[in-house]
């Protein structure tokens, strides 16, 4: 049969399950949502098969997943993933962001390991279903300003060993309660007692014997393949006492991304301009962040002009989207010309940098206003008006 006559994915076709034991929800500080294991009482998951297509989507009780242990997934990483939000707004609402951006870069990170395709807006409805379905017990309209973290994901589920394109996949969405990292106490969990470390993030430069990805590889998809393998990095930055890894690449360590974020700087050229700079997307070593995206849009939008409110005045910056070298940062800062330094994603959102650790020596970088640098700042607001429905934008989707 040609491929084309196979069944599509249809969000219509949606058949629901409902849970017959809803679960009790979670205080948003206790262990267990610190743990990051806590989904809600319900999940989507559609079949797909080479030989029938797209089965029809299914709403259920959240639960685990049958597989054989020759799964190609378990074997072959054959998985990507997607990361987004639904955020409880303070008019009530439920709001997704720019959900299209992450539903395409799935298909996009699909495509990579040989997935199997589908329509992105399908992909979409089925996240809103799932949203509207959980959304109103697990985000209580009493608690604006709090969010859910989304998690699409795609798995190769053939039972079988051989090193092939996947025959059998299954489509799956399921809503998970996460802290709020982007607030004061940064990315670790609340000591009760313990005094707050320095704010803003530390960051570790990677080594040459651990590079995140390389042209013709897949840093661009979201693919497990680039997660599994950073841990050990991840994990020697905790050890030694950052919060993430600021990957490098090449012999003249070229600065692209900060732990599962993308990295900005905000420095003045020796010329004396004042730029936003952040790694190009073209050798794709790089995720195209959503964040990103939306940090580069509204800095073009609102930031190329000085800027004067809430009592501060700044001056408006370039927006640079070029490679960039950690000596290149070094003499920024050395020579008093770096401005400020921020990480930008989904689970961290805009975080600014306080500190980057490169080759035996710890950066220091400014924070202008105490806790953050002001572009960071204002950049983070503006954001997080729009998601939870402060300021009116078309990126804030309502389910
Ligand atoms: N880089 C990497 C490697 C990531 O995993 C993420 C998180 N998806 C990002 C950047 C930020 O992307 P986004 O803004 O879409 O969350």
């Amino acid at each position: 049969t040609p491929a084309s006559t196979l069944p599509e994915l249809d969000a219509s076709q949606l058949r629901k399950n409902l849970s017959a034991a809803p679960r009790a929800v979670p205080d948003r500080n206790s262990p267990e949502v610190w743990s990051m294991s806590t989904c809600t009482d319900h999940m989507v998951t559609v079949r797909w098969t080479a030989d029938n297509g797209w089965e029809a989507p299914e709403l259920k009780p959240y639960g685990p997943l049958s597989l054989m242990p020759t799964a190609s997934c378990l074997h072959y990483a054959t998985e990507c993933f997607e990361g987004m939000k639904v955020y409880r707004g303070y008019d009530g609402k439920l709001r997704l962001f720019r959900p299209d951006k992450n539903c395409e870069r799935m298909v996009l990170s699909s495509a990579r390991i040989a997935l199997p395709a589908f329509d992105p807006r399908e992909l979409q409805k089925l996240v809103e279903a799932l949203v509207e379905q959980d959304g109103s017990k697990w985000l209580p309209v009493s608690q604006p300003g709090q969010f859910l973290y989304i998690r699409p994901t795609m798995i190769a589920n053939a039972p079988a060993l051989g090193v092939q394109r996947p025959r059998e996949a299954l489509l799956y969405v399921i809503l998970c309660l996460f802290p709020s990292f982007d607030e004061p106490t940064g990315t670790q969990a609340p000591v009760p007692g313990q005094t707050l470390k320095k704010p803003g993030l530390k960051l570790l430069a990677s080594q040459d014997d651990m590079v995140r990805a390389w042209p013709g590889g897949f840093g661009f998809a979201k693919v497990g393949a680039n997660y599994g393998p950073s841990l050990i990095a991840q994990n020697e930055a905790k050890q030694r006492g950052y919060d993430q890894i600021l990957w490098l690449f090449g012999s003249n360590a070229e600065v692209t991304e900060a732990g599962a974020s993308n990295f900005f700087v905000v420095w003045r050229t020796r010329d004396g301009a004042l730029q936003l700079v952040t790694a190009p997307l073209q050798d794709k070593i790089i995720l195209d962040g959503v964040t990103r995206r939306s940090v580069l849009q509204l800095a073009r939008e609102r930031l190329t002009k000085t800027w004067e409110g809430d009592g501060i005045k700044i001056e408006g910056l370039e927006i640079v989207e070029r490679k960039f070298t950690m000596s290149e940062v070094d003499e920024a800062i050395a020579e008093g010309r770096l401005v400020e330094a921020f990480a930008a994603g989904t689970a961290f959102f805009i975080a600014p940098v306080s500190e980057i650790h490169f080759r035996g020596k710890d950066l220091d970088i400014p924070l202008a206003a105490g806790t953050t640098g002001h572009y960071a700042a204002l950049l983070k607001n503006w954001l997080r008006n729009i998601m939870y429905g402060k300021e009116r934008h078309e990126w804030g989707v309502v389910v």
